[in-house]
């Protein structure tokens, strides 16, 4: 191996588990191995959980990799990575844990690698604070294909927090080329929708949810639907607001939670939409950070992305940490912001 160890402090800026995935994809797309410490050391249970595990798993197998410290808990890591291996793989969280993010773990490297892959990944698909299934098949994965490859996303059973066990599959066909992204517009509005899912639970919460958003968004009862969810191990709630532009669609979602009001989940998600739709940019607060290492893998690109979270600046700056690559987010003088990626090849020469 002979490269150095670098070594990545796991509680700068946002302090979560993002700063581990990130880390581990792009060691596996490096080559880099990684030492992290302090994992997690801004949140309440720090440490290794079962989504961060089975993240580190998943990058272990994939890259071949020899890691040191891989036990719940644990707030040390060290990530050798060997060989990068395509191929069909099968992960579980076991619990709830994220399922769509330990997808996101190892979809980067895969989407480099000399074949196809396929994963079937087991947990939870509807998980508060994580991308929910639909808005990795509606947002994030359509603006991954325009990058050159061909991602495929199928849900085959919902998993919501706590209970889990949903699963879903990703076939992933590397890109023959890559093409740099400019989405600087959102394009014609085209469709928008409410959708209100429950199961195991009175779809009586889910119309709740749906008069508050015909009230305060004033959309139409034919542009809401509530989806009564058969297939789920627990019980589970989520409304989602679909805006469907020409170039983008956006998905902003609410979990309902024990003691909250129907009408209190609904505005939470009404709350986002109407920030989304304060600004004109295309990309939303949870796509900037997600899209930051898909760009770098197309050879950069630009986008205008309506909020900069601090998910996103900490992201950028792992990135940093690996590559010397030019990453800008300028503010915009009507607000948004100006996003610049400079991509792999110029930088690896
Ligand atoms: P933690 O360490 O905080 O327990 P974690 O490992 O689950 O958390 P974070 O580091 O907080 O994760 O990263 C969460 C990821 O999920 C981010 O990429 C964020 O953009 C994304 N995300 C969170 N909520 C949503 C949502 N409603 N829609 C889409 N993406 C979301």
């Amino acid at each position: 191996m002979g490269e150095k160890m670098l070594v990545i402090d796991g509680s700068h800026g946002e302090g979560g588990g993002q700063i581990l995935r990130t880390s581990l994809s792009l060691s596996l797309l490096t080559g880099q191995p990684f030492r992290i410490t302090r994992i997690r050391a801004g949140r309440q249970k720090p440490g290794l959980q079962r989504q961060h595990l089975t993240a580190v798993e998943a990058a272990a197998a994939v890259g071949q990799a020899d890691v040191r410290g891989a036990e719940l808990g644990s707030s040390e890591l060290t990530f050798v990575p060997g060989e990068l291996t395509p191929g069909d793989y099968r992960f579980a969280t076991g619990t709830a844990g994220s399922a769509t993010l330990v997808l996101q773990t190892v979809l980067p490297p895969l989407l480099r690698a000399a074949a196809p892959s396929r994963l079937a990944l087991s947990g939870g698909t509807h998980n508060p604070h994580a991308p929910p299934f639909d808005f990795l098949a509606k947002t994030f994965v359509p603006v991954v294909n325009r990058l050159g490859p061909t991602v495929d996303v199928r849900l085959v059973r919902h998993g919501f927090f706590p209970a889990g066990g949903g699963e879903l599959v990703a076939s992933i066909a590397p890109a023959a080329t890559w093409r740099p992204l400019k989405l600087l517009e959102r394009g014609e509005p085209r469709r928008r929708c409410a959708r209100a899912l429950v199961a195991r639970l009175s779809p009586d919460i889910a119309r709740r949810e749906l008069r508050e958003v015909e009230r305060l968004l004033s959309w139409l009862p034919a542009e809401t639907a509530v989806e009564e969810v058969c297939d789920s191990h627990g019980p589970g709630n989520a409304i989602m607001l679909e805006l469907e532009f020409a170039e983008i669609t956006e998905v902003l979602t609410s979990f309902g939670a024990r003691g909250v009001p129907a009408e209190a989940v609904a505005r939470s998600a009404i709350l986002q939409a109407q920030r989304y739709l304060g600004s004109d940019a295309p990309v939303g607060e949870h796509l900037t950070d997600q899209l930051l290492l898909p760009l770098v893998l197309a050879g950069g690109g630009v986008f205008r992305a309506s909020e900069l979270s601090l998910h996103a600046r900490t992201c950028m700056e792992v990135i940093r940490c690996f590559l010397p690559l030019n990453l800008r987010a300028d503010a915009e003088p009507g607000g948004g912001w100006g996003v610049v990626v400079g991509g792999l090849e110029r930088a690896c020469g």
